[in-house]
């Protein structure tokens, strides 16, 4: 397995150097390099992350690195080839530039590919192999680690372009949770190399919604000295445009602006509340308690009562004995 597993990384980074060979060398290169010029970036970036483009063509890959019928089945099984019904083998990604997705340790795992222009889905990400689990990998950790000594925040993005965009405004701490919720086990990842964890997703509903369930994921991880917070964007903005347009910064100026987890909590669960009324009092304390009972910090879990007490009008005393410490809580 372990023989298996090294190969593995080997094949992905060979493919890796194969998307960013063709960025050079493929008859589409200019175009793409127009592309990629268009969103602001330079080549050094662009090289910083190995950023590649996949073939319009249908073997690419598969003739580059699928030379013989055990290595054309273990680009299947990474799901860097199809095969169909008829026993054909054919590149998974097309016509696409190519993000190359790292682990912790620098090795490819996977890949996110943007088509140009025209129809199909905007992106394409690897699918789940037995190397690449989407929930545990945040894309450009690896790179922001490289590009620090020391990790004083991590600011989490949802798209590729969002963090080559801020990398490119020399904002080289961003990562992706590659379309996905925020899971713990990433939120767990970040916190082991940072305590500062500024969640900035698009300026959509999708965006706020991915907000907050981040906040739920990161409760079990709330220990003492970690600071998490929100920076919610204007609408119709991303972190890539908005660096864009306002550089690095305003940017930075708004980061240290950020929402802190607390004001953020309060903020979203009274948005549909009316605390006035004893029925949006007792709704609120409904909603609240079994958030803050999962927050790993007794401190946390305090300074959240006493907001939670003021909102309601009651003495912290009165609420206590209400909330339960999370049962499994760390130390
Ligand atoms: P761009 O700036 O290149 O137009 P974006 O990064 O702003 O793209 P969004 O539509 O905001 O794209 O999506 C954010 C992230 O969500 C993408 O970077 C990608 O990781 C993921 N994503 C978006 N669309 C898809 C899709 N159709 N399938 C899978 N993942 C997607
Ligand atoms: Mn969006
Ligand atoms: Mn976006
Ligand atoms: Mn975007």
């Amino acid at each position: 397995k372990r023989a298996q597993e090294s190969s593995d990384y080997e094949q992905m980074e060979l493919a890796a150097k194969f998307f960013a060979h063709q960025l050079r060398q493929h008859s589409n290169s200019a175009t793409v390099i127009d592309y990629l010029k268009g969103r602001g970036l330079s080549g050094e970036i662009v090289k910083q992350f190995q950023i590649g483009y996949a073939p319009d063509g249908w073997d690419g890959l598969l003739s580059s690195l699928g030379k013989d019928q055990r290595s054309k089945d273990q680009l299947v099984d990474l799901k860097l080839v199809n095969r169909n019904d008829q026993g054909r083998y054919y590149d998974f990604f097309r016509d696409r530039v190519m993000f190359p997705i790292r682990d912790r340790r620098g090795r490819v795992v996977g890949f996110g590919g943007r088509i140009l222009e025209g129809d199909g889905p905007k992106y394409l990400n690897s699918p789940e192999t037995r190397i690449f689990h989407k929930g545990r990998e945040l894309y450009g950790f690896y790179e922001a680690r490289q590009a620090n000594r020391e990790l004083q925040q991590v600011v989490i993005v949802e798209g590729y372009m969002d963090v080559v965009a801020l990398a490119q405004a020399g904002i080289s701490y961003a990562v992706a949770s590659l379309g996905t919720a925020t899971t713990t086990d990433q939120l767990h990842m970040l916190f082991r190399a940072t305590r500062r964890v500024v969640c900035c997703y698009d300026g959509d509903r999708a965006g706020r919604d991915a907000a907050w369930r981040a906040l739920e994921n990161a409760l079990p991880l709330l220990n003492d000295g970690i600071e998490l917070s929100f920076l919610f964007l204007p609408d119709g903005e991303d972190p890539d445009t908005l660096v864009r347009k306002e550089g690095a910064a305003a940017f930075t100026g708004r980061l240290n602006q950020a929402q802190s987890f607390t004001d953020y909590f309060f903020a979203h669960l009274t948005e549909t509340i009316d605390v006035q009324s004893d029925a949006g009092k007792s709704l609120l304390l409904k909603q609240a308690k079994p958030l803050i009972e999962r927050v790993a910090s007794e401190f946390y879990r305090d300074t959240l009562m006493e907001r939670l007490a003021r909102l309601l009008r009651r003495e912290t005393s009165q609420l206590a004995g209400q909330i339960k410490a999370p049962t499994a809580a760390k130390a």
